[in-house]
């Protein structure tokens, strides 16, 4: 890693305004990444009123330590009328600049960052103002002081414009879809209406994207005109789900949601409508649930990787201008902070002044895709649509969470279409052995929150010699089109498809292969269904194991999936603040493993209590968890002693996570559209996937030419370039 050569000498980091979880975690990252290059840090306590009040404190490796996955945030946060005055500003910057002070990073929401805008602007001439008091000392003419400023997205809203995401929305929407997963068991035990109000007074991603990976049956955003008579509209789609077998309803709505006229429109008059109108309704307000507990592995990787890049960009660029680092794409983006701030502001004015459709194109086209599908999905039935033939849906390979909500999703958006659909049953090995079934609208209610795959699963890659039998089958159902969500297997089965299968009737039909594989080595797709729910489980247990640490010496190695593929590995490192990750991308040799201990025995010795290291179960064929544990028990000697923990199945278990949902959700619906508008003459098989923030469809032959076999793993894997952030951040790398 580079050292600074600019003229920042000493850093001060703040988190301000709301707090958010994964601020500790970009807390983390810009003190570390700071002291890596030879800055100095300052940390400012409790936002603007420390820096007013004075509450400095110097920043050192280890005050970070241990913060990563907690919530809150641990520097405190706060709100400051004084900061908003120019008295109290000008306090504020006399305390930055007697601190040395020259850059500044601010972690917080719209209101925290203006904040950082305003102070940077005025930094000179409250300094003169200052000079001119005899509260500091007149600076030489040729230097004008000058404050550095970079913010950081803080805000479980998700309403920050210059971020896709937002440093706590993602862990808020767990908290929401959890919430919503465990209100939907007990609604139907009672056959009762919930409306849950969610937090987002002037953003309705929370609402949206909470209802969509919740199966809510209503959703009501601010951004959203309601006719006037909505109400109607919302008693009656509820009434005919009630008619058409639904056992219950959930009610989805964002705090910031409106009357037509723009008055506010109170959780509890929904719930006198539905109560009146549909049966007994109970009204759930989540609060400040949404904010607590400990981030997600996203918020992790998210405030991590922003937070270093922060640092980077003051120290990197000549002349850095006030901007705000943010996730644009999946990539990182600096946007100057006026654009963030004014853009973040017009979408709240628009939303006061009932301008909806501005805001909408604000928000952007996948906000706007979501919305819709969300209004195809609350539907009771299929819209009338011309009868297009059967379409057969399938999952196959090894099962992975998320794989159900698409098949729901698929499956409706296909009715709506006007296919019939079928669905296969245990993969392309059941569906071989002519297991299938009709799938209905109402069948796939309730699949959402489902881990596994209802339809069943098995693991087969299809042979020439099994092609016959396929087609029997398929022309048995007049099948027309396919749409698989699996693995490697599925798209070495559609490969064989097409290489063999070109002269047998029936098989010359369009399928689509929506990605899903926890391990996220598949091409066509920067994530694949399953992948985010993988990395959850894996830091909800290594947060765990590093709780029995207690004050022993210990190494703890954690074994992970991903097959061929550093995915898990790298991310669920930097996700739990890993050492030392083994990737296949990389291998293992004997030295490296040597060089490792005795970077271990050097932090040991000034008093480390516990150190992790994740290994991908193909790093190496020879350097296997147990060897790897007892070269290091061996020649840690007295230092430490060395554990090893191989996490297996509880990886791909339990409830999706919303991100899987969700990708599933876009993924699905996309398979059916590319069914319906590509050209099918030429291509026979395609790839549905996101790339950035946008869907493609690849044609299947591309896709795999994006991977290298037989490793099965991407070609171009874009998560390596997280392996320095894992190795930068820990303190055995820099010692
Ligand atoms: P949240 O998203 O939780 O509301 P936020 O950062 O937007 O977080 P605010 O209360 O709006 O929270 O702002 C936090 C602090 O930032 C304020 O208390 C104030 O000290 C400072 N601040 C906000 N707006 C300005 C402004 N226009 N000028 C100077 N300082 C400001």
């Amino acid at each position: 890693m580079a050292l600074k050569t600019s003229s920042i000498r000493t850093l001060a980091v703040m988190t301000s305004g709301g707090d958010a979880p994964g601020m500790n975690a970009a807390l983390r990252a810009v003190v570390r990444r700071a002291l890596a290059r030879g800055l100095r840090v300052v940390g400012v306590r409790r936002g603007w009123l420390g820096a007013v009040e004075n509450t400095m404190v110097e920043m050192t490796w280890s005050s970070v330590g241990g913060i990563l996955q907690r919530g809150g945030a641990s520097l405190g946060t706060a709100r400051c009328r004084r900061f908003m005055t120019r008295e109290g500003r000008r306090q504020a910057a006399v305390h930055l600049y007697r601190e040395k002070v020259d850059a500044l990073i601010v972690i917080g929401g719209e209101g925290s960052l203006t904040g950082a805008q305003v102070l940077a602007r005025e930094w000179a001439d409250l300094l003169a103002e200052a000079a001119a008091l005899g509260e500091i000392d007149p600076w030489p003419e040729e230097h004008p002081p000058r404050l550095d400023v970079v913010g950081l997205p803080g805000s479980i809203d998700n309403d920050i414009y210059g971020s896709d995401m937002s440093i706590g929305a993602d862990t808020a929407l767990h908290r929401i879809v959890t919430a919503a997963d465990q209100l939907t068991s007990t609604a139907a035990a009672h056959q009762r209406t919930f409306v849950v109000e969610v937090m987002g007074r002037h953003c309705g991603y929370l609402a949206l994207a909470g209802g969509l990976a919740a199966g809510a049956q209503w959703v009501i955003l601010p951004e959203e005109e309601l006719d006037p008579r909505w109400h109607h509209t919302m008693v009656r789609s509820l009434q005919r789900g009630r008619d058409a077998g639904r056992q219950h309803a959930l009610v989805i709505m964002a705090e910031g949601a409106r009357h037509p006229d723009g008055l506010p429109l109170e959780a509890h008059t929904v719930k006198q409508i539905l109560d009146k109108q549909v049966g007994e309704t109970r009204v759930t307000v989540l609060g400040h649930v949404q904010r607590g507990g400990s981030p997600t592995a996203f918020d992790r990787i998210l405030a991590t990787s922003l937070g270093a890049a922060a640092v980077d960009y003051l120290l990197d660029t000549e002349d850095p201008e006030p901007v705000m680092m943010g996730l644009v794409a999946n990539q990182i983006k600096a946007t100057p902070l006026d654009e963030v701030i004014a853009n973040s502001r017009q979408a709240v004015d628009w939303i006061e002044e009932g301008q909806l459709d501005a805001v909408l194109d604000l928000r952007g086209p996948g906000f706007q895709s979501q919305l819709q599908l969300l209004k195809i999905l609350t539907a009771v039935k299929p819209r009338p649509a011309s009868p297009r033939g059967n379409l057969l849906i399938l999952t196959t390979g090894h099962d992975a969470p998320g794989m159900n909500a698409a098949v729901r999703v698929a499956t409706r958006v296909a009715w709506n279409e006007g296919y019939q659909v079928w669905g296969g049953q245990y993969g392309l090995p059941g569906l071989l052995e002519g297991r299938i079934q009709p799938l209905g609208w109402m069948d796939v209610s309730g699949w959402a929150s489902r881990g596994g795959s209802e339809l069943g699963t098995g693991y087969h890659v299809l042979q020439a010699q099994d092609l016959p039998a396929l087609a029997q089958i398929l022309q048995a159902h007049e099948i027309q089109a396919m749409v698989w969500v699996g693995g490697t297997s599925a798209y070495l089965s559609a490969q064989t498809i097409i290489e063999y299968g070109q002269d047998i009737p029936g098989l010359h039909i369009p399928l689509v292969v929506i990605p899903a594989s926890i391990n996220n080595n598949l091409p066509g797709s920067d994530f694949a269904v399953g992948a985010d729910t993988a990395l959850n489980n894996i830091i909800q247990a290594v947060d765990k194991i590093k709780d029995t640490a207690g004050a022993n010496r210990r190494v703890f190695i954690v074994q992970v999936m991903g097959h061929e593929a550093g995915y898990l590995a790298i991310l669920s490192g930097l996700a739990s603040g890993a050492e030392e990750v083994f990737i296949p991308e990389e291998g293992v040799t004997l030295q490296k493993i040597l060089d490792l201990v005795t970077r271990l025995r050097a932090s040991f010795a000034q008093g480390r209590r516990l150190a992790l290291l994740i290994l991908n179960e193909k790093a190496s064929a020879t350097y296997d968890i147990e060897m790897i544990r007892r070269i290091m028990e061996e020649e840690g000697g007295e230092f430490f002693d060395v554990r090893s923990i191989i996490l297996g199945h509880i990886q791909r278990g339990g409830a999706p996570t919303p991100f899987d949902r969700t990708l599933a959700a876009r993924l699905a619906a996309g398979a059916i559209h590319v069914l319906l508008q590509e050209d099918w003459e030429q291509v026979q098989a395609r790839v549905v996937g996101l790339r950035g923030n946008r869907l493609q469809a690849l044609a299947l032959t591309e896709a795999i030419e994006e991977m290298a076999w037989p490793v099965e793993r991407p070609k171009d894997a874009w998560y390596l370039r997280y392996l320095d952030l894992v190795r930068g951040l820990d303190i055995v790398s820099n010692q």
